[in-house]
């Protein structure tokens, strides 16, 4: 189904005992049984709590618990979670709840959008990068030759960020879901990457009041941009700033060595310097590059890299057209244009001087 259902996010502290509180309001039924979807490091710290607010509360609840990491957005994992729904009697009204970050919230949503042509989902996202993967609708598992290349797009009947789980992220984590938060002000709101600029410290020491304000914010955004086009059209293309050069990054050094967050911090410096050689202000440069280190990211290449294969990597991407790249280029703070015509020899020139 298309088009602009909208879903509550509600994000406060302590969310997850009030859990059945909002499943009831939102009319989850407490007749069919409910899958909990984790994985094993959330499952330690945060599972028991939510079975036990959604138990007193009326729910039947099942959970599944998976390995952590990018090899559970699997179609075998997919498999054995249709199995495991199966074996607790999932019907139609059931629901399935997503907890954890967003390789939980894309397999469990995966799951949602196919068990009997689609069941109610719910997230409960336990990470910061999770506010942009928990927004939007699109879910999904990797194939060996492709990531996010079987999937859907499935609406969760609401969002839950209980800003607690936040406070046992390792902190390597932290900072990268931060560099798509701040992504999110650089590419639509000026005043809100003020404030990250000028409350990094804060954010860093997951200060709650200033953690679940940025994550409205950017949440808030992330709605915005998909709302007004939920199926990928160009509005959705400027999500993807910093992502261009982000992505090869991520396939040169190795998905071990850069966390996304990090590849994208670097793009998106990438990208204001760009935008400042095709005549946006030096500042765009500048307050990118302040507020990113800032927040503790790399906004430099690792030296070993080499420009060619990052080349290489970014020219792979099937939306290039000889000697022309499309990129999300900065023209102000909060603001940017998809540029369609940016030469392949300007981005080499942006790589080398991100060394
Ligand atoms: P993740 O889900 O793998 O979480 C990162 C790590 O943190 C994992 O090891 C996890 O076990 C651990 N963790 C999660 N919550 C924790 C907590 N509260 N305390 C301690 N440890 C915790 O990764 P992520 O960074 O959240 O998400 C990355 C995934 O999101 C990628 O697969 C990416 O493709 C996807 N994504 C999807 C969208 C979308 O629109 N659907 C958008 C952006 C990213
Ligand atoms: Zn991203």
């Amino acid at each position: 189904e298309l088009g602009e259902r909208s879903y509550p996010i509600y994000i406060g502290e302590g969310l997850i005992e009030e859990a059945g509180t909002y499943f009831t309001k939102h009319e989850i039924s407490k007749k069919s049984p409910l899958l909990i979807v984790t994985d094993e490091n959330v499952a330690k710290r945060h599972l028991a709590k939510l079975e036990s607010a959604l138990t007193t509360a009326g729910f039947q609840v099942h959970s599944a618990v998976v390995p952590p990491g990018e090899k559970s957005k699997s179609l075998s994992v997919f498999e054995d979670l249709v199995t495991k729904g199966l074996e607790c009697g999932l019907d139609r009204k059931s629901a399935i709840v997503a907890l954890g970050g967003g390789v939980v919230g894309d397999l469990a949503g995966y799951v949602a959008a196919a068990y009997m042509r689609g069941i109610k989902f719910i997230q409960i996202p336990t990470t910061i990068l999770a506010h942009d993967s928990s927004v939007g609708g699109k879910v999904a598992v990797n194939h060996p030759l492709a990531k996010n290349i079987i999937g859907a797009f499935h609406q969760p009947e609401l969002v839950l960020y209980d800003l607690a789980t936040l406070q046992t992220l390792p902190q390597r984590d932290v900072k990268a879901g931060l560099s798509e938060v701040i992504k999110h002000g650089l590419i639509w709101d000026a005043a809100f990457t003020a404030w990250v600029d000028d409350n990094a410290e804060r954010l860093l020491a997951l200060d709650p009041e200033a953690l679940g304000y940025a994550l409205s914010i950017g949440c808030g955004i992330k709605a915005q941009v998909v709302s007004k086009d939920e199926r990928e059209n160009d509005l959705r293309m400027i999500l993807n700033l910093g992502h261009t050069i982000g992505h090869a990054l991520e396939a040169v050094a190795g998905y071990n060595e850069l966390l996304h967050g990090e590849a994208i911090s670097i793009g998106m410096v990438g990208s204001a310097r760009l935008g400042v050689k095709l005549g946006a202000p030096q500042e765009v440069y500048d307050v990118t590059k302040r507020v990113l280190s800032r927040l503790g990211l790399p906004v430099q290449l690792p030296q070993h890299l080499d420009t060619d294969a990052i080349m290489e990597a970014m020219l792979h991407d099937k939306k290039f057209s000889e000697g022309t790249m499309v990129f999300v280029v900065p023209t102000a703070i909060g603001q940017v244009e998809i540029n369609k015509s940016v030469s392949t020899e300007l981005v080499r020139e942006i790589v080398e001087q991100l060394k």
